[in-house]
């Protein structure tokens, strides 16, 4: 099994089975994403224990790129600081928009690297981090990536 495998089963795993899927009932944060390129639509609700992100939960209809996406950032930012999830999301733009980046620092969010060959998908891909940025700079207006 070469990288390219490995990739695609991560995405096609948290495609199937999405990590943090459904609604937070103590949330102190939500937003709404909206990739209208796409279709894909995508609920986030987050729990903050002070800078820290606790948890959060996503729902949402969307291609395989943008669940599979939702999954692996709610994994990856859960238990971190607002401000790690920012430095998080600046590494994963950078590898997404073919930028040199740190991949060691991504781990699984890695898998998503296949997507800078269809730039049509990026904004798949990113959906889900805009969508948290929206959340936890207080919500409001729906995100779209248009
Ligand atoms: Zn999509």
């Amino acid at each position: 099994m070469d990288l390219a495998d490995l990739y695609r089963d991560v995405i096609v795993d948290h495609n199937r089975s999405p990590r943090n899927r459904g609604r937070l009932p103590d949330a102190c944060c939500h937003a709404e994403g909206n990739n209208p390129l796409c279709g894909d639509r995508l609920h986030l609700d987050v729990a903050l224990d002070g800078d820290r992100i606790r948890d959060l939960r996503f729902e949402g209809n969307g291609c395989a790129i943008s669940t599979a996406s939702a999954s692996l950032m709610s994994e990856a930012v859960k238990g971190r600081t607002r401000a790690e999830a920012a430095e998080l999301f600046t590494a994963v733009h950078r590898m997404l928009t073919g930028e040199a980046t740190d991949t060691a620092q991504l781990g699984k969010l890695a898998a998503l690297a296949g997507v800078r060959e269809f730039p049509a998908r990026v904004k798949c891909a990113t959906l889900a981090w805009h969508t948290l940025n929206a959340a936890l700079a207080g919500g409001g207006a729906p995100v779209t990536t248009e």
